[in-house]
């Protein structure tokens, strides 16, 4: 390996997507020199595209509401389940519940909105190097100090930094190099997905919302309305069902799928897939630790959940920004060890965990929302309110009602930062 350059900076942060912009964007106008080293050259395709109403305040706090309302994303007012039979509920429209600002949200095509938040950070002070990808992690008597990066024309390059902010999503670089990375015990889904052109939408307000329709076996299909008469849609199953018959041809599986919802199969009819077909598996996981000395994890990096309920941008730019501000306290106070970073690990498990439940709930043989709102009334808006994407409130009384009719999973015991004892005993 060939190295030419060092840089040197207050804060390294891997990876450029929601989780990386958000930090980077919250850190560089508190005036700390950041760079983004980003893999990808912008804008790159990304899967995820449906906003939760509590988007809202991560993208307050970035100074991006202005520039999503002047955007052309479609503006997403509900979400509405159809039954397996094609049967479609009242949507559930979030100004039922919320201020118009909050209950508005967006769906967005991931390329334009994610190039958006990362120009955002640069208009605030980020140095951004695309093309760029991390190979390792610094360290020096156990702290991460820096990485080592690749640019895509094989340059190795050397930057420096006493905090780390690793937002490499899915590819969870620490986790995975760590041996933190733990799959999900329950959760192991399989999706499929493509696009459409000339789908039907429907009406008015409703133009935008998203569907999620039911096929046999908890399988579900997402149908998320975008700009330019776009439909992202996708189906979500364990791997056995979606696997059954020996069907192993993306397009095939996704296809024998629409015959399993006449809603599905209805709003389809009028459009034309794109041609291309996605498909990608077992990707529930979270990090046995948020954080060691010097390096802190944020987003998918972190954890990733399940797409059932949409809430990985939410989390991914929540959690972007909390790093920063903690990463902030951290090099004011001159003290980067990872104890710092305990409350940020706390706070963001509780909300996953509260969203996992849920999760977990929804996949259940037994389980339905409207049993339990049937039962307790009074405990509808906390539904609506985690999924929402409110997730840190306590939701003590909702977890108890749930549990007489589905298995509510214990809290995991994961995200706390890795202590200085637990870091010796590895090394030793
Ligand atoms: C099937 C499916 C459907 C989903 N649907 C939704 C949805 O409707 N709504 C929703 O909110 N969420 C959805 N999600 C989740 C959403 O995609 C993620 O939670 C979100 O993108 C996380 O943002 P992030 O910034 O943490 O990671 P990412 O958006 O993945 O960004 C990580 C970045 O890091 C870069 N990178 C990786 N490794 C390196 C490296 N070594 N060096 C430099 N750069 C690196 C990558 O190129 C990438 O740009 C879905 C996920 C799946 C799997």
């Amino acid at each position: 390996m060939n190295m030419q350059l060092v840089e040197y900076f207050d804060v390294i942060v891997m990876g450029g997507g929601p989780a990386g912009a958000a930090a980077a964007a919250v850190l560089a106008e508190k005036g700390h020199r950041v760079v983004v080293l980003e893999r990808e050259k912008f804008p790159r395709y990304h899967i995820g595209e449906s906003l939760l109403p509590f988007t809202f305040h991560p993208l307050q706090r970035l100074g991006m509401v202005e520039k999503m309302r002047a955007s052309c994303f479609v503006k997403k007012y509900s979400v509405q389940f159809v039954s397996a039979s094609g049967k479609a509920s009242q949507p559930f429209y979030f100004f039922s519940r919320y201020e118009q600002e909050v209950a508005q949200t967006w769906q967005v095509t991931r390329a334009d909105f994610d190039l958006m938040l990362l120009n955002n950070a640069r208009e605030k002070g980020a140095v951004v190097h695309e093309l760029c990808s991390v190979r390792e992690l610094l360290r020096e008597s156990g702290r991460v100090v820096g990485v080592v990066a690749q640019s895509a024309q094989g340059e190795t390059r050397e930057f420096r930094a006493p905090m780390t902010i690793d937002c490499t999503g899915r590819d969870a670089f620490s986790a995975l190099r760590n041996g933190w990375r733990k799959g999900d015990p329950l959760l192991n889904k399989v999706a499929v997905w493509t696009y459409y052109k000339g789908a039907k939408r429907d009406e008015g307000i409703d133009a935008g919302g998203t569907t999620v329709a039911f096929v046999p076996e908890k399988g579900w299909f997402w149908y998320i309305p975008l700009h330019n008469d776009i439909i992202s849609v996708g189906v979500v199953a364990e791997g056995k069902y979606l696997t059954r018959e020996g069907i192993k041809d993306p397009r095939t599986m996704f296809e024998r799928e629409i015959e399993q919802n006449a809603w599905i199969k209805s709003h389809l009819s009028s459009g034309q897939s794109l041609g291309n077909y996605y498909v990608t598996g077992e990707y529930s996981y979270h990090s046995e630790y948020c954080a060691e000395d010097g390096l802190v994890l944020a987003g998918d990096a972190f954890c990733f959940l399940d797409p059932v309920f949409s809430s990985g941008v939410l989390l991914a730019l929540k959690a972007g920004v909390m790093a920063a501000d903690a990463v902030h306290e951290a090099l004011l106070a001159g003290d980067v060890s990872a104890a710092r970073f305990a409350e940020y690990g706390t706070f963001l498990r509780q909300g996953i965990e509260n969203m996992r439940k849920l999760v977990y709930a929804f996949y259940n043989e037994n389980f339905s929302f409207r049993a339990v709102t049937d039962k307790y009334p009074e405990l509808a808006n906390d539904i609506v309110d985690c999924l929402s994407g409110d997730v840190n409130k306590d939701f003590s009384k909702l977890f108890a009602a749930v549990a007489e009719f589905a298995e509510v999973p214990e809290v995991l015991p994961y995200g706390h930062p890795k202590s200085k004892l637990e870091s010796t005993a590895v090394a030793a």
